[in-house]
């Protein structure tokens, strides 16, 4: 048997007795025959508290010094876990990002792996030890500085690991059983997913679903490494994500016409409100935006109204970039020309995403029909191929992912959904 990766969410090591069960499932994988190395996160809240605590000495501390506080997070649940896993019987060696190769660029709070140079956790696990790497964490290549990968990073480590080592599969524990049909804290009778292909959990990962994020299935599908994503707290089959189906015993596993409801309030909408109609106004305005290095989402432009050829472009932006973005606006009013900018946080997303989309002309009425069946006000329309998204008020969201995920047949017959932990923060 082969090696496995495993990675555990903060809410899976939140305590003593967290660690001591995640211990207890490390070990049964080992003695199953698998050399394991294990990923952890940072116990329960901590990255939040920490977070807090650096912004009572400082407004806005500096990246370096964050990293450096951050990655304490995960040294403290990776050093816990090892010893708890001694205290089994059997042997374990904690190792930092740094120690376990993981090379980044030298964006601090939010860097990129570069390059993975293992050698370390292969030569441990050789010897017969279980490895276990903090998450979340590198070294820059160029400065030798500690970096983070970003919120939610640990995921990104336990892929790339898995992708470097060559494992069999990156299991992905977490709070709850797998990925469902909808956030199952919002639609109680969400669906748990058996298999997933890259592209529709990349699509609802870039949607607002939370339990992969984006940039580690980017990296899943590009060394093709299958993720098994699975809760710590049961002891069920959960969701496979990979290129092609995964036999689950005698149930045939199909591509489903329609994946899941996604949705993200964290978005907000920017309107640059009269803007002449006219080559070259929109690469002015989105270049203004693209200087902040700002990322944008959706981008709408009204028809211009022939008696003042004038036009409003809006567009979707992380909240937390809205003060950036409409400073990087105003900056550049004159060059531009507009009469105003407009900024709307009471915004929320839903989209629908499935492969079937495309060869199910029908889904993109049905999907309106829903919102408006349940009241629903739609802002702003965005599509791809297997996705389509729009823009609604805020307090709308939860009521229209339930209308939808109702109309598209998605509600299983029981309350499955379990969220066992976690405070969502
Ligand atoms: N501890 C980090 C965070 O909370 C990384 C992770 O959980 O994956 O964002
Ligand atoms: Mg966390």
């Amino acid at each position: 048997m082969g090696l496995v990766v495993q990675k555990y969410g903060g809410s899976s090591v939140a305590d003593a007795e967290g660690i001591k069960r995640v211990a207890k499932r490390i070990v049964e994988a080992k003695k199953n025959g698998h050399q394991v190395v294990a990923v952890v996160s940072a116990m329960g809240d901590t990255t939040d508290e920490l977070i807090d605590l650096a912004e009572q000495v400082s407004p806005i501390p500096a990246g370096r010094e964050l990293d450096m506080l951050l990655t304490a997070g995960e040294r403290i649940s990776m050093a816990l876990l090892a010893m708890a896993i001694k205290n089994l019987g059997h042997s374990a060696q904690s190792f930092t990002g740094s120690q376990a190769g993981v090379i980044t660029d030298s964006v601090h709070n939010k860097a990129r792996i570069i390059d993975v140079t293992p050698g370390r956790i292969r030569t441990s696990v050789d010897e017969g030890n279980i490895a276990i790497v903090a998450g979340f964490q590198g070294v820059s290549q160029d400065s030798k500085d500690i970096t983070t990968l970003g919120r939610g990073g640990s995921d990104t480590t336990a892929v790339a690991l898995a992708a470097a080592l060559d494992a069999e599969v990156c299991e992905i524990y977490t709070d709850v059983d797998g990925v469902f049909t909808a956030d199952p804290r919002v639609v109680k009778k969400a669906r748990k997913i058996d298999w997933i292909a890259f592209e529709d959990m990349l699509e609802l990962a870039a949607s607002g679903s939370k339990v992969l994020l984006h940039r580690c299935v980017e990296y899943a599908r590009r060394y093709n490494i299958p993720i098994h994503v699975r809760s710590s707290f049961s002891g069920l089959q959960g969701t496979w994500v990979s290129s092609e189906p995964i036999e689950q015993g005698d149930k045939q596993v199909e591509q489903a016409i329609i994946s899941g409801v996604a949705h993200d309030t964290s978005e907000a909408k920017v309107t640059v409100v009269g803007v002449p109609d006219k080559p070259g106004e929109a690469a002015a305005i989105f270049r203004a935006i693209s200087d902040a290095e700002i990322n944008i989402d959706m981008i709408v432009q009204n028809v211009s109204a022939a008696s003042t050829g004038l036009t409003d472009i809006s567009f979707t932006l992380p909240k937390s970039e809205g003060r950036k973005a409409i400073d990087a606006l105003e900056k550049n009013k004159g060059g531009i020309g507009f009469d105003s900018l407009r900024y709307d946080d009471q915004i929320g997303k839903i989209s629908l995403v499935g492969a079937g989309m495309k060869t199910n002309p029908g889904v993109t009425a049905d999907f309106f029909k829903a919102l408006s069946d349940a009241g629903v006000n739609i802002e702003l329309i965005s599509t791809s191929e297997i996705r389509i998204s729009v823009v609604t008020r805020a307090d709308d969201v939860n009521e229209a992912v339930r209308a939808v995920h109702s109309a598209f047949g998605l509600d299983s017959d029981s309350d499955e959904a379990v969220v066992y932990g976690g405070t969502g923060r």
